[in-house]
């Protein structure tokens, strides 16, 4: 049994704080989180840690995760060999980990790496967040898991699976399934970005049935379904189809909300802003000039999302922490930046987006189960953060403030020190130095 004693205690919730608590952790669960004066007695070989004012949080969860994007250009993603992404991404996922997310939500995935990942996780084998792997996206010919024209005759079995009709799309389905995949991801509709030829937001890639039969079978299988939808119509498309994850939303009017409220107690909504946020500064690096389509477009949908994001946040909707890290403008490390996005452009309180990225995080990832809160008998998942998120939620973004992180009752530090975590500096070498008691 572990007790770390005074320290400021944020258990997941909003609306409760406790500036001086204890928590109590025995195995990979929590016993008690709460005020110091509350806490039951201890047995006396508990072990007793003296947190110094220390800020305790549940891990977070990062809720659209690419682990398998390795920071290259969003036209490049599958083009990478299979063999140094993996290599990459297991490094990915101790990035994640080190950064405070403790569990990862996979929209997406290139070859079958997140299901490689996610096993040697499970094992013991790597260091990452608990994850639930995502599978090559699933789109129709000419979506935006279609970005190269016909053409250039390139045969890429990277990332986009192109299905059209509803047997392609169930085969894709089960094909994921047999591979290992927990979370299906469909391009709803298309994006600004397209390679050209491809569909723009509001243009829905698929019928209504091909979208219906991709549902029930991931659900058949006991996957659940992740979406890209940018526009009111995709959005409506993905609610009606019965997808559990909708990816975006940055467009929604009012039958879209309507649809949302009426389904929210199993709908979760990322926006994924970090992708949008980061190009409208640096559209130059991709050859895109000031107020050209691309620049003014990005522009106009971040605008959108502001609102549709404070609508859907007024209307009790869980909208979620995470989105679109992984690519070169959005790199791996920089997944707390979501969390100030929240409370500068989406009306959020610092406590309520903890609670996006803590509890409702969790309540996604592990729908009735044990994550995303610190309370008698839920899992021990915690970050330790020098400095109160609540009076600057940009503390998360500096790795140097979060000195550990525990997973599963795990006990993890030093995951970020540059290089490798496992190289030492010469000032820590002498404490392990000489004969053991
Ligand atoms: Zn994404």
């Amino acid at each position: 049994m572990i007790v770390i004693e005074n320290i400021a205690l944020f258990k997941g919730h909003a609306d409760q704080y406790c500036p001086v608590g204890s928590v109590v952790m025995e195995g990979n669960l929590i016993r008690f989180a709460g005020p110091r004066e509350a806490r039951p007695e201890l047995p006396p070989d508990a072990t007793v840690v003296d947190g110094k004012g220390a800020f305790v949080m549940p891990g977070m969860v990062e809720s659209h995760a690419h682990l398998s994007y390795t920071n290259n250009g969003p036209l490049e993603l599958d083009k990478s060999p299979v063999e140094e992404v993996m290599i990459k991404t297991i490094n990915n996922a101790r990035i994640m980990l080190g950064s405070g997310f403790t569990a990862a939500i996979g929209f997406g995935s290139v070859h079958r790496v997140d299901a490689f990942l996610k096993a040697g996780i499970d094992r013991g084998d790597i260091i990452g967040p608990r994850l639930l792997a995502g599978g090559r996206d699933i789109g129709s010919t000419g979506s935006n898991a279609d970005l190269h024209p016909d053409y250039a005759q390139l045969k890429i079995d990277g990332l986009g699976m192109i299905t059209d009709g509803p047997w392609e799309v169930r085969k894709a389905v089960r094909t994921l399934s047999k591979n290992g995949v927990d979370v299906v991801k469909v391009m709803v509709d298309g994006e600004l970005l397209s390679g050209g030829g491809g569909i723009k937001p509001g243009v829905l890639g698929f019928t209504d049935e091909e979208l219906e039969v991709l549902v029930s079978e991931a659900h058949h299988r006991g996957m659940r379904v992740a979406s890209h939808a940018r526009s009111a119509a995709a959005v409506k498309q993905a609610v009606k189809s019965g997808i559990d994850f909708i990816g975006h939303a940055n467009y929604i009017d009012d039958e879209a909300l309507e649809l949302l409220i009426e389904n929210k107690d199993k709908i979760f909504v990322g926006p994924a802003v970090a992708w949008e946020m980061t190009f409208v500064e640096h559209y130059r690096q991709f050859g895109f000039e000031e107020g050209g389509p691309e620049h003014e477009g990005y522009a106009a949908e971040l605008e959108a999302t502001k609102d549709s994001v404070k609508r859907m946040r007024e209307a009790g909707i869980r909208v979620l922490i995470g989105g679109d890290y992984g690519l070169n403008i959005t790199p791996h490390g920089s997944y707390a930046k979501e969390l100030e996005y929240f409370t500068r452009d989406f009306g959020f309180s610092p406590a309520e987006a903890l609670q996006a990225a803590t509890k409702h995080g969790g309540e996604a990832f592990m729908p009735g189960g044990n994550l995303g809160t610190l309370e008698p008998g839920r899992l021990a998942d915690m970050v330790i953060v020098n400095g109160n998120p609540l009076d600057d939620i940009t503390v998360l973004q500096n790795p140097d403030n979060i000195p550990v992180v525990i997973k599963d009752g795990q006990i993890y530090a030093g995951l970020l020190r540059s290089g490798s975590p496992y190289l030492l500096a010469a000032g820590d070498l002498s404490p392990l130095l000489g004969a053991s008691a």
